[in-house]
């Protein structure tokens, strides 16, 4: 046996703002902050605070490994922490505020976090669950010292104040880099969220290869605005992706409605995006209203839930932003496929390349991806074979976090072990992946399963729908048929018969849904996703006309 002779330094998150500080040290970072203006400093005096916010967290009693919770937006101080905490061998616990106050108190328990650090928005919150948190020893308001609340039911500490009163002589620490970094919990739609627990390895992995030229493509060169919060599995990353590639970054803060978006792209001159279909449909929708252009903006990464083909045409065709769609799970860090052309493509021409985009991608080096039939049997890559999405990889997770919900891996028969997506797909000949529904919601009827994301995105393809979930309804004959909801925009008028008509020609006859309902609005869970599991219970006793 022979090892290498190359050094053993250790992945750290620490190193990624040292390097940051030292290389791209006069770099901004911009951020519109919960009290409404503008903020702006640099990766150098980014560094500084997290040095003093560091020792800070040390003088507070938070000792190696203990979990430090935030409940934040995206904003510098949330950015710092990101590197106080997890830089100073603690775990950053990052809680989705849309959750429900009680499952926030059950998650801050469950992971026994020992601070818990607001941005002012979320006072109400920790008001509510403050005195159920049983591990909690401080709440720390992201806030300056005048704008610190006046109230009397929980003792709060400053955040501005604890930087103040520290020095920012600290030396990062140096430990095992599969030392727990970062937690997330992820909230499925029966159970208890469960803990998805990422290491410093697993997430410089993860950024090396999400900076690269067909996943990000991050540089030194950008300006990113990571819409997708810093609570939804670490803003997909770019949170440590940017400082590794020494970019520009800008953070939004609490207010994505599109006027707001918009006028933060053009002021900073952001050249790169992440979020979820919702939120571009609120930009573009303001952007169309307004007669608007993207003066600077190049390229954004759209994920999540899929992204509408209508969507993907509007951002390339009109407004000469191209769209990277891209899959993955908060198991995954979360990044598992990027939908990048290949040579092909580009040859092929604009329909070829709208054709792929509709695809969630390939997958990006690190990600291994399997897809198996109902029999576990591995099925082919030939773009039609559809089954169950298996994935492995260094930033895939491996257990839940206090092996909650037992083994979630599977074995193959090389007792490699693989870890169940939850998701459909299809894989084409060249390694593109395509997801035609999350395992609970596909539609079976009589036999056959229907996509319901390929009858939402022609639904949304039409001009007077707004947003469209397709579930399965109960039916005599073929056990389900699709139903389809639909929010219509402001002011537009369509039909059921003329929603119906649209289908023709754009999938097989016994593809078509059997019907249409139109509602006010469509439930959207935490990270802004249609929740189908209660739209189904809504429309648990429709009857179909064709029932
Ligand atoms: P989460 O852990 O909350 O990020 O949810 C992960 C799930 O979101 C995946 O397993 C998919 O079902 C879904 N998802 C993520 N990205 C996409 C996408 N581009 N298209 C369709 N579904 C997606």
């Amino acid at each position: 046996m022979l090892h290498g002779l190359m050094m053993d330094v250790p992945l750290l998150i620490s190193s990624l703002i040292e390097h940051a500080d030292r290389h791209h040290g006069d770099v901004e970072i911009v951020s519109r902050r919960v009290e409404g203006d503008i903020h702006r400093y640099t990766y150098r005096d980014m560094h500084r605070r997290a040095r003093q916010m560091a020792n800070a967290l040390a003088a507070l009693g938070v000792a190696l490994s203990d979990r430090v919770a935030t409940l934040a937006w995206n904003g510098y101080r949330h950015h710092e922490l990101y590197f106080a905490v997890s830089g100073s061998g603690a775990v950053l616990h990052t809680i989705n505020p849309r959750l429900h106050p009680e499952q926030i108190a059950w998650i801050v328990n469950h992971a026994e976090d020992r601070l818990l650090f607001f941005d002012l928005t979320f006072l109400r919150i920790v008001e509510a669950i403050a005195p159920h948190c049983r591990t909690v020893r401080h709440f720390v308001a992201m806030a300056d010292r005048d704008r610190m609340p006046a109230q009397e039911r929980v003792e709060l500490l400053c955040y501005e104040d604890l930087v103040d009163r520290h020095s920012d002589r600290y030396a990062w620490p140096t430990f095992d880099e599969r030392l727990a970094s970062s937690l997330c919990y992820t909230s499925g739609t029966t159970g208890n969220p469960k803990g998805v627990l990422y290491s410093h390895r697993s997430t410089l992995l993860h950024a090396y290869a999400a900076v690269s030229p067909d996943a990000l493509g991050m540089s030194a060169t950008d300006t990113v605005l990571p819409v997708v919060p810093m609570f939804h599995v670490n803003a997909w990353g770019i949170p440590y992706a940017a400082p590794m590639a020494g970019a520009k970054i800008v953070f939004p803060g609490p207010n994505l409605d599109g006027k707001s978006l918009y006028e933060l792209f053009e002021a900073e001159g952001v050249t790169c995006s992440a979020g979820v279909p919702t939120v571009w449909q609120g930009l573009l929708a303001h952007v169309e209203a307004h007669g608007l252009r993207f003066s600077t903006m190049k390229r954004t990464v759209i994920g999540g839930s899929a992204c509408p083909p209508a969507m993907t045409r509007l951002f390339e065709d009109k407004y000469g932003v191209h769209v990277l769609h891209a899959w993955g799970m908060t198991e995954m860090s979360p990044l598992g496929t990027v939908c990048s052309y290949k040579p092909k493509h580009l040859a092929q021409g604009v329909e070829a390349q709208r054709a792929v985009q509709v695809k969630q991608g390939r997958a990006i080096f690190g990600v291994d991806m399997r897809v198996v039939g109902e029999d576990g049997g591995e099925l082919p890559w030939d773009g039609k074979a559809f089954g169950s999405l298996l994935v492995r990889g260094p930033w895939v997770l491996r257990e839940y976090y206090k092996g909650e919900g037992g083994n979630p891996l599977r074995a193959d028969e090389r007792g490699r072990e693989w870890f169940p997506t939850g998701d459909v797909v299809t894989i084409d000949p060249d390694g593109y992946m395509h997801i035609t529904d999350r395992t609970k919601d596909v539609i079976k009827s009589g036999g056959e399963w229907i996509s319901s994301i390929e009858l939402e995105n022609i639904a949304v393809a039409h001009p007077a729908v707004a947003m469209a979930a397709c579930i399965a309804a109960p039916h005599p004959k073929w056990d389900e048929r699709p139903l389809l909801v639909v929010v219509k925009k402001p002011g537009a008028t369509v039909t059921r018969e003329e929603l119906l008509a649209f289908y023709e020609g754009k999938v097989a006859k016994w593809q078509v849904p059997d019907d249409v309902v139109f509602v006010d609005s469509i439930p959207l869970g935490a990270t802004g996703k249609m929740l189908k599991n209660k739209l189904r219970e809504q429309f648990r006793n429709y009857r179909l006309p064709t029932a």
